[in-house]
């Protein structure tokens, strides 16, 4: 049996190879004088999708919670369900409505339920409400220019993967799929971990994973966490760069991690040409907008240079046929910018890819010709999906091998 250690936080962190292939071995039967149990680590979430950064927000805290101030040497106990208020006055938190506790001003408020399955419910002005499991911490926020409150829910890694599954699969989806996204979804989570300075580990939405607190579970998706529970997978000795997007459009884009894994990968049976995520929405879109539209999507540095926009060639493409940079070239002048980029310039959702083709039209539009939706690195939801499904009926280890692959599905457990 191979071991690798990990050192995290308190714990010292084993991770145990299952054997590929077969089913999950037993805890007990690994002999040893202590079986590891899952390890099940705080995640440190930002709660920014529906609140953003608030001037204002009341949180409603269940009955026999404690709240936790930074202008309090001990704990307040929260007796019955109540409704709190805080708001920012002088770059400090002013908390009231609680019964127990005169109004108080304090530079950050954690809130503690007593049951794990207790929520406290989180409202906005401009968001009518969520409800979370875990603490939520809340504190004053001035980041870029933003001057506001950070919301983080802070909740254990498997409670936290049953509001990821539903939000970024879909709790509908095949069983096997749903399996092999919790796992990757889980591995990515660890990778996050302490990855930056900020006071959270990932924030709510797609710019890490998308997740919905405790409003979006579901029983399917919960199932999938809990078959799955303590999986991670590893590759030549470390965590797999576990991404995920929703459609590789027939081939996945090389990783940008150590030697480039995971590789770039056919995402079809071998000497099939139907892609595994064929049925997907989006495995092949048309975007037409004209020149002009594309110019005002550009930031002004680029307009500057460029001038008015006459014409978009890409200039190199990657291994699987993505578009790494373009050549904007208008009445003034060129400019070169990133596939990436210019993405994020018109719009994730409708330039959907850097996987496509640029054809001008004769009424001075652009067509682009695309396949797939996201990045293209690791996992294909909708490949995952294809592959549980008929005909080819696949579990979960047959999927991670096939978009991670010789990985090994490890067990992340805590030593005693
Ligand atoms: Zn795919």
């Amino acid at each position: 049996m191979r071991m690798h250690i990990l050192v995290r936080m308190k714990h010292v962190v084993f991770l145990f190879t299952l054997i590929a292939g077969s089913s999950m071995i037993p805890l007990s039967s690994y002999g040893l004088p202590n079986p590891p149990t899952p390890a099940n680590p705080i995640i440190r979430v930002a709660l920014i999708r529906h609140f953003g950064h608030p001037n204002e927000l009341l949180l409603r805290i269940p009955a026999n919670s404690e709240l936790y101030t930074s202008s309090s040497p001990t704990p307040i106990s929260v007796h019955e369900e109540s409704v709190v208020h805080i708001y920012l006055q002088n770059n400090q938190l002013h908390v009231s409505g609680l019964q127990d506790m005169e109004a108080t001003n304090c530079d950050s408020a954690v809130f503690t339920p007593s049951s794990p399955q207790d929520t406290i419910r989180i409202s906005v002005a401009t968001y009518p409400g969520a409800d979370y499991q875990g603490d939520i911490r809340i504190s004053p926020w001035v980041h870029d220019g933003v001057n506001g409150i950070l919301i983080v829910n802070e909740l254990p890694m498997e409670t936290y993967l049953r509001g990821v599954l539903p939000v970024e699969m879909g709790a509908d989806a095949p069983m096997e799929a749903l399996k092999a996204q919790a796992i990757t979804a889980r591995t990515y989570t660890l990778t996050c971990l302490k990855s930056h300075d900020y006071p959270y580990d990932v924030t709510d939405t797609t710019q890490y994973q998308a997740y919905g607190g405790a409003d979006v579970d579901n029983p399917r998706s919960d199932m999938a966490v809990e078959s799955t529970l303590g999986m991670v997978l590893f590759h030549d000795g470390k965590l797999v760069p576990a991404d995920y997007y929703a459609d590789c459009g027939g081939i996945t884009a090389p990783g940008n991690g150590p030697q480039d894994y995971p590789p770039s990968i056919v995402d079809a049976p071998l000497g099939s040409t139907t892609d595994y995520c064929t049925n997907g929405k989006y495995h092949k879109w048309y975007l037409s907008l004209h020149l002009s539209d594309i110019q005002r999507s550009l930031p002004v540095s680029i307009q500057t240079n460029v001038g008015n926009l006459k014409e978009i060639t890409a200039l190199d493409h990657d291994i699987s046929g993505r578009i790494l940079n373009l050549l904007l070239i208008g009445d003034k002048g060129e400019d070169i910018v990133k596939a990436a980029q210019f993405r994020a310039m018109l719009g994730f959702d409708r330039l959907r890819s850097t996987l496509f083709t640029i054809s001008a039209q004769p009424d001075g539009r652009i067509l682009f010709d695309g396949k797939g939706w996201g990045h293209g690195r690791g996992l294909c939801q909708d490949g995952a999906m294809g592959m549980a499904s008929p005909p080819y009926n696949m579990n979960y280890r047959q999927i991670l091998l096939h978009y991670f692959p010789d990985s090994e599905i490890m067990y992340y457990a805590v030593s005693y």
